[in-house]
């Protein structure tokens, strides 16, 4: 089911009346990235920011240990920290809380009647939350009109997925669609801003590689990419069929995931390299079309450099919005082998949740 678009989404001049917007978890890793990337947003407005009660009532200036290498945006800077469950300014609410916390309370602003778009794990496999890369499965939105009859409410919730996940699932969705898939490995070399601030002690990451990341990533990336790239009927998610076995890794990068894929295509059919090479330059979905404010010209890059992508040189190409794809070769134990590169923090966590809400608001859904 395809959601049919009641307006069109406006160039970035034409709109005066900019929607406010609360961040909950903004003084985290990916809480800064949101204040950061908001700063001057042509649709959106900044104001509420909320966090735990070791920072309610201070300013965003103080409560905040601001960690990007762009200064504190002014808009921010003054607005006092609320905290969790308190009344907002904004109905729209973007969410980067600790997971300890997000299944509540943002169950608790949509039934409030708030459009929380969050990039918590808590709701993401809900069966009527979409679990929304808008390039690939924009009619998975389809699932919001029945999450709001089951809270009574005009609130829901709409997530993006894990950080990893993000990288992968747009990476495979052109092969996927020219191939299929059946089964896929994949190894990642994760960014230390994915573990938030202050995360991995520098002890304990440099000179070193830690095979392991808690909180269930592996099992995250084995199960997100199968709901995002399966379908919604128009009752229920359907999920695809290929299996993901994955193996994760945290190395001493401050941002971009990079991971090596191999997988195994359906019904044996023949590859053809400078064909998928195509696919991925040519790949767009709604936000390309829409012209969202967010959204990178070019969802996918690939590079025919034999050492590329790399996370230093790659992760910021279209501002952090778009995936890095190079590598691409047969493996000769299953069909194919590539590697690719995401922004943990930008394409695969604040940068993803704006654009998210950016085509719920080109589609009349905020
Ligand atoms: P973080 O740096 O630890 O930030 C956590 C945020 O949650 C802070 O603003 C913190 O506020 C707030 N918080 C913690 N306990 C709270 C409580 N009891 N009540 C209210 N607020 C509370 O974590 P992060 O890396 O930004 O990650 C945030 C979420 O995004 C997590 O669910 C994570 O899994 C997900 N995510 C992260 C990434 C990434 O690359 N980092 C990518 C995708 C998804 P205080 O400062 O006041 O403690």
């Amino acid at each position: 089911m395809t959601a049919t678009l009641p307006i069109e989404a406006a160039p970035r001049a034409q709109r005066t009346d900019r929607i406010p917007v609360a961040v909950l978890g903004a003084t985290g890793s990916v809480g800064q990235r949101f204040i950061q990337l908001l700063e001057g947003h042509p649709w959106f407005r900044l104001t509420d920011v909320v966090a735990s009660e070791r920072s309610a009532g201070k300013t965003y200036a103080d409560a905040a240990d601001w960690r990007l290498d762009t200064l504190l945006p002014r808009e921010a800077s003054a607005l006092v920290v609320k905290p969790l469950g308190a009344e907002l300014t904004a109905r729209l609410v973007f969410s980067g809380l600790d997971s300890s916390v997000a299944g509540e309370a943002e169950d608790d602003y949509a039934n409030r009647g708030c459009v929380v778009v969050s990039n918590s794990k808590n709701h993401r496999m809900d069966a009527d939350v979409p679990l929304l890369i808008p390039e690939l499965n924009a009619e998975h939105l389809g699932a919001i009109e029945r999450q709001q009859k089951r809270r009574g409410s005009k609130g829901c919730i709409v997530t993006n997925p894990n950080c990893s996940t993000i990288g992968l699932a747009m990476a495979i969705a052109p092969i996927e669609r020219l191939y299929g898939i059946t089964q896929l490995h994949v190894t990642t070399m994760q960014a230390i801003s994915g573990a938030g601030y202050p995360g991995v002690p520098s002890i304990a990451i440099l000179d070193n590689v830690i095979p392991y990341i808690g909180g269930g990533e592996e099992e995250k990336i084995e199960s997100e990419p199968r709901k995002i790239l399966g379908g919604w009927d128009g009752s229920r998610f359907t999920d695809a069929t290929f299996r993901i076995s994955a193996q994760v890794n945290r190395v001493g990068v401050i941002d971009g995931h990079l991971m090596s894929i191999s997988l195994k295509l359906r019904d044996d059919k023949v590859l053809d390299l400078d064909r998928l090479r195509r696919e991925f330059e040519t790949f767009a979905g709604e936000p390309q079309k829409l012209g969202l404010p967010s959204a990178p010209k070019q969802p996918l890059h690939f590079l025919a450099e034999i050492d590329r992508p790399q996370p230093r040189l790659d992760r910021d190409r279209e501002r952090g919005m778009s995936v890095s794809v190079g590598r691409l070769r047969p493996c000769p134990l299953l069909d194919l082998r590539m590697v690719a590169l995401v922004h943990n923090t930008i394409r695969g966590a604040a940068g993803a949740a704006i654009l998210n809400a950016e085509l719920m608001e080109a589609k009349g859904l905020l």
